[in-house]
């Protein structure tokens, strides 16, 4: 007998609409039910037959936009977290410290915020390259070291657009693997895993959620192999977990997903072309045959170009900002993905660390009428613009690309405007020293902790900003210091180190680090004076004179801490410390 006609597997549009074309089984109801429980009933025998016992890695409410999402991507499993933060970050926390990662110049600010912040403290070692340029990016791949490339595209807020299946090829070459932040793209117009990245990563918040009222992460693998499991185990024992109401409303706003982004990018490509010759604009769209991205984005994104563009007023950031100020259909306000339009003064939201030119504007086009969006941002570019302000002194683009000063030069501002804030933060200090071909010599001061972490996010900073740069080197101290005699004793040569270059700088922080004894090849070392009761005292030991120690004395073993910090002269965990 033959059997009947197999029903075609329903497309991806229809998976979403009907959320995955579930019926409960209980009620018959074709919504999903939300189950607010935090916990779950044992069996009498102690068992969890039911494989559920506890809401933060089990709640029911999770299944269906958790598999909708990996159908959509086609991957094995997904994850969902409580923000896209959230999931990006339990990418790079299920590596190890010691890993080498690849990150995009041109990337979410506040993800390259955290790679530069406690990423790079906790012991990744992160660096940023130009991901479209392949030439760079494999230049950068270290075989064996890198672990991770991260991806973005098309990328904030300038979309650029990288190739996935090429980027993919020279990481796997080199052993890593590929995650990409594909929010803007969402699934319905790029698919990560099929060009041969292992990982994707959404802030839900934006696209698949769609109504600017649900904050949510969503990690996608190809393989769930013994980094999944990492990852798995951190999303469950971190609890970066989403709320079940928060699930809830994400696969009810994922069942538009696919009107809304069509429309959204109609709507992108329409407004970039209308506006794309207008005297007063550069527009940066991919969707533009003029976009840098442009060919790859044609080949890799199916059926749009995605809802965001960037506009640069050419008068400047006045005027970029006048025009922000004079729209009345489009909101002023952070964020993407929404059913509403959204413009932004991007530069100012992301701080003075920002690489953002300041007359960027950033629009995400939401589901209003067209005909209104391009007439509010006609009216609002034809008020009057202020007077065009020259660009501050301290604007990194202009010091990087306008300025016609040496590199030297630019190099000092960078250092005294960009970093130094950020190490006297820490308690350390630093300076430009000077400059040797197209080397940099900076000098540090203070707490070798403070500065030694941010070593490879300041190489990487002053490398973005002076492409020409070859290399930085780090002195931290002036005077010539005796060499190591190598036919010393362990003990001698710790003592000579820790006098000739840990503790000249340790003392300008009122402290002072002593050897305390030897076992083996293990070397104790006490903190003293304020060092002892600082809250930075853990890592000025690990990062700052362990880093110090190895650097003159290759053979030695571990270093240990042997302060008692709850109970010296100055202690670290005393109660009510200060008062
Ligand atoms: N990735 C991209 C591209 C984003 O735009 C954002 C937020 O704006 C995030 C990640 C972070 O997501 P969330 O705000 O949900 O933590």
């Amino acid at each position: 007998m033959a059997s009947p006609p197999r029903s075609p597997r329903p497309s991806p549009a229809t998976l979403c609409a009907q959320a995955l074309g579930e019926v409960d089984p209980q009620t018959r109801a074709l919504v999903p039910p939300l189950h607010a429980a935090t916990t779950f009933e044992r069996d009498a025998d102690g068992e969890y037959r039911s494989g559920r016992a506890y809401t933060r890695p089990h709640n029911p409410t999770y299944d269906a936009p958790a598999r909708l999402l990996a159908q959509l991507e086609g991957g094995r499993d997904c994850l969902l977290f409580a923000s896209g933060m959230a999931a990006s970050t339990a990418v790079f926390q299920a590596l190890l410290p010691g890993d080498h990662v690849v990150a995009p110049r041109v990337m979410y600010w506040a993800l390259r915020a955290w790679l530069n912040g406690f990423a790079s403290d906790w012991g990744l070692d992160v660096e940023f390259v130009d991901t479209t340029d392949l030439d760079a990016l494999a230049a950068a791949m270290r075989p064996g070291r890198t672990r991770l490339l991260w991806l973005e595209t098309p990328s904030n807020p300038m979309w650029d657009v990288t190739d996935i299946a090429a980027a993919s090829a020279i990481a796997h070459r080199a052993h890593a693997r590929v995650a990409v932040d594909s929010t803007v793209a969402t699934p319905v117009l790029t698919r990560p895993l099929a060009l041969g990245a292992d990982l994707v990563v959404h802030s839900a918040t934006k696209y698949l959620n769609g109504h600017s009222d649900v904050l949510a992460g969503a990690l996608v693998c190809a393989a769930e192999d013994g980094y999944w499991q990492r990852v798995r185990a951190w999303h469950r024992d971190a609890g970066a977990v989403l709320g079940p109401f928060e699930a809830w409303l994400l696969l009810r706003g994922m069942r538009t997903l696919f009107v809304r982004v069509e429309r959204c990018s109609a709507s992108a490509l329409a407004l970039a072309r209308h506006f794309a010759g207008h005297p007063q604009l550069e527009v940066l769209y991919p969707g533009l045959a003029g976009h840098p991205g442009h060919v790859v984005a044609a080949a890799q994104m199916q059926g749009g170009f995605g809802g965001m563009l960037s506009l640069r007023h050419r008068a400047g950031e006045a005027a970029a900002m006048a025009t922000a100020a004079g729209v009345r259909v489009f909101k002023r306000a952070t964020s993407l993905g929404g059913v509403e339009s959204l413009i932004e003064h991007r530069a100012s939201i992301e701080g003075p660390s920002t690489p953002v030119p300041r007359d960027l504007l950033r629009l995400s086009i939401g589901l209003e009428s067209l005909d209104d969006l391009i007439a509010d941002l006609e009216q609002a570019l034809a008020r009057p613009a202020p007077e065009a302000a020259a660009p501050a002194a301290t604007d990194p683009s202009s010091v990087a690309t306008a300025s016609p000063a040496t590199l030297g030069e630019r190099a000092a501002v960078l250092v005294s405007e960009r970093i130094r804030p950020a190490v006297l933060d820490r308690g350390g200090d630093l300076e430009y020293a000077g400059c040797d071909g197209q080397r940099l010599t900076l000098r540090v001061h203070g707490s070798p902790g403070a500065v030694l972490p941010l070593r490879q996010g300041i190489e990487s900073l002053l490398r973005h900003y002076l492409p020409e740069l070859q290399g930085v080197d780090f002195t931290a101290t002036e005077a010539p210091t005796a060499p190591v005699d190598p036919a010393a004793g362990l003990a001698a040569r710790v003592r000579h180190v820790l006098a000739e270059h840990v503790n000249p700088v340790v003392a300008a922080h009122g402290g002072r680090i002593d050897l305390a004894r030897i076992e083996g090849d293990a070397v104790y070392v006490r903190l003293e004076g304020r060092c002892q009761g600082c809250a930075m005292a853990e890592v000025t030991l690990r990062q700052g004179v362990e880093a110090l120690l190895r650097q003159h004395l290759p053979d030695l073993g571990a270093v240990l801490d042997a302060t008692d910090h709850a109970a010296g002269s100055d202690p670290y965990f005393r109660t009510r410390k200060g008062t």
